[in-house]
């Protein structure tokens, strides 16, 4: 009994060390996909400055390899993600073959098969090079005192 307590414990705990990991990397990746799209989402059009979110095309739960691969993801607004992604992926699947062109699934598949696996290392690494690149982007064109400090906060997270 008191054996397979500790084992438990062991895993739990790992398991929250990369969870950590993965929300940190998941907010740098999407600050990432933001710097380099229209902010806009990319079902509706609507226009958006905040609250833009990462939609998986083919799901980070079956994929992990795609969970951080520019090519499968889409920003959208929390209606499309929410009321029409995620209902209704027969219509979400038409979309993408509009939207990217018919054959992108298949393209993904082959990327699923070429991207690392997302090892506690790979992940660190994938981190220090997101951060490098927003404290970069922040420090870049428009250099202010403010962006200076919340550069200097991601860094420090
Ligand atoms: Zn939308």
């Amino acid at each position: 009994m008191k054996r397979s307590r500790v084992k438990r414990k062991t895993g739990l705990r790992k398991r929250s060390q990369r969870g950590k990991l993965l929300t940190v990397c998941d907010r740098l990746f999407r600050l990432f996909i933001l710097s380099r799209r229209p902010h806009k989402c990319e079902w509706c059009g609507k226009p958006m400055e905040k609250g833009l979110q990462i939609s998986h095309i083919l799901p980070k739960g079956r994929y992990p390899r795609l969970r951080y691969c520019p090519a499968n993801v889409l920003l959208l607004c929390n209606g499309c993600h929410i009321f029409k992604w995620h209902k209704h992926p027969l219509k979400a699947q038409e979309f993408i073959e509009r939207y990217k062109g018919e054959g992108y699934y298949q393209k993904l598949l082959v990327l699923d098969k070429i991207y690392p696996k997302l090892t506690m290392f790979h992940l660190n690494n994938l981190i220090e090079v997101y951060k490098k690149y927003e404290k970069q982007r922040r420090l870049g064109d428009n250099y202010t005192k403010e962006n200076y400090y919340q550069a200097k906060d991601l860094i420090a997270s």
